[in-house]
């Protein structure tokens, strides 16, 4: 099994490859899940004024402990009618603007209220409970900076700095090819030797989700020249990533296809188990997976190869793959040739191979939260794992 490329080789040379995608204008609803392609800057101070952490009352510290008119009360979203004077207190809401001349707000609960007359039994400290101006960011300050994926919290942040229009990657867009004259869709019945198309529906669900355009071309028999016709179109999107016909058989076509189209192999056979037989090349932008066609496999080869690529062309500044660590349940033999990933399950706390490693178990994979990696290596390996999340 020398000569084979190593892992870490592999990676590097994918993610050599991968220039980022040009970026797009785009509205704040359009950009979840997306990469900023260009730094995202505040478009006011947050928060814009000095508002009031807590519902209770502004008023001066000086003025503290004391007995204080309430001259005024100011709801979330407008101003006070006037400035505070001396000796003067007004109710305030939370998010509330903190009137000129107030430099502390006293929370409800501090204080005793009859009519409008206020009793404050303690000193207030200056600033207490106002938050500042431009506390959180600076009006032109960069909120995000380009690389950053838009999730949950950084929509937030971008929505509450004002921002309405930012400049995003363009989304990959990648074409899925099955390769195999003996798959049939889910629901067909089967011939003998057919068994059902797994690997194009899997893709198409994991590339959806990271948010690629995705063309799911129909599955194409062992046969030049649907290899050729089926690639031909591929070719035309950003990523191609097909399943099957990498190997060594009569019947695997996909490499010698790609090559006739202009694709040039940058690599093809990587230590790693299971996937051995990947293939990876380009035309000219147009980055080319083989997957080989093992379910388990696909699936590896996705984790390892194709999902890292992705971030990449968006931009992202760790393509990874993003492994993690935790500790392994129990020892496993390592592989001495190739570095192997090992489906796993969480179990109290530390991950535990499956059962069924073999790369067409699909079913058996469908069951892990975890990719292992197990280092090419003599003996066992044991304790801290670095893993690669499922699902
Ligand atoms: P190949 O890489 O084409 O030699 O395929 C290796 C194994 O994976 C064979 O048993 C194929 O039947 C199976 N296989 C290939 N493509 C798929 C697919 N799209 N879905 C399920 N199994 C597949
Ligand atoms: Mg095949």
């Amino acid at each position: 099994m020398t000569g084979l490329l190593t892992l870490e080789a592999a990676i590097e040379a994918v993610l050599a490859r991968c220039d980022p995608l040009p970026g797009e204008r785009v509205t704040l609803g359009e950009a979840a899940g997306r990469v900023l392609a260009e730094p995202a800057l505040a478009r006011v101070d947050l928060p814009p004024f000095p508002s009031s952490a807590m519902d209770g009352f502004a008023l001066r510290s000086a003025d503290t402990p004391g007995s204080l008119p309430v001259v005024a009360r100011i709801a979330a979203g407008s101003p006070a009618p006037r400035p505070l004077r001396p000796g003067e207190a007004m109710g305030i809401a939370t998010g509330g603007v903190v009137p000129d001349g107030a430099d502390a707000v006293v929370p409800i609960e501090r204080v005793v209220q009859t009519d409008d007359k206020l009793e404050v039994p303690q000193v207030v400290g200056q600033n207490d409970n106002i938050r500042p101006r431009g506390g959180d960011v600076r009006e032109g300050d960069v909120v995000l900076d380009a690389g950053s994926r838009l999730g949950a919290a950084q929509i937030g942040a971008l929505a509450a700095a004002g921002v309405a229009e930012l400049v995003c990657a363009l989304r990959p867009r990648v074409a899925v090819l099955a390769t195999g004259s003996e798959l049939r869709a889910p629901g067909e019945r089967l011939e003998p030797g057919e068994i059902y198309e797994a690997n194009g529906a899997m893709l198409a669900t994991a590339l959806r989700a990271v948010g690629a355009h995705v063309e799911h071309l129909a599955p194409v028999r062992d046969d030049e020249g649907a290899h050729r016709d089926a690639l031909a179109r591929a070719l035309e999107a950003d990523v191609v990533v097909s399943s099957g016909g990498v190997s060594v058989g009569p019947h695997d076509l996909v490499r010698s296809a790609a090559s006739e189209l202009g694709v040039e192999e940058v690599f093809w056979r990587v230590a790693v188990k299971p996937g051995k037989p990947i293939s990876f090349g380009v035309r000219d932008a147009t980055l080319v997976f083989g997957l080989p066609g093992n379910p388990v496999s696909t699936l590896v080869g996705f984790e390892l190869f194709v999902r890292p690529a992705l971030r990449a062309l968006e931009g992202e500044l760790d393509p990874g793959p993003r492994f993690r660590k935790a500790p392994l349940a129990e020892p496993v033999r390592r592989n001495d040739t190739r570095d192997e990933l090992l489906r796993a399950r969480w179990r109290d706390g530390a991950l535990e191979a499956l059962g069924g490693q073999e790369s067409h178990m699909i079913v058996r994979a469908a069951a892990a939260d975890a990719l292992v990696l197990v280092p090419r290596g003599a003996g066992e390996l044991a304790g801290e794992v670095s893993y690669l999340p499922l699902g």
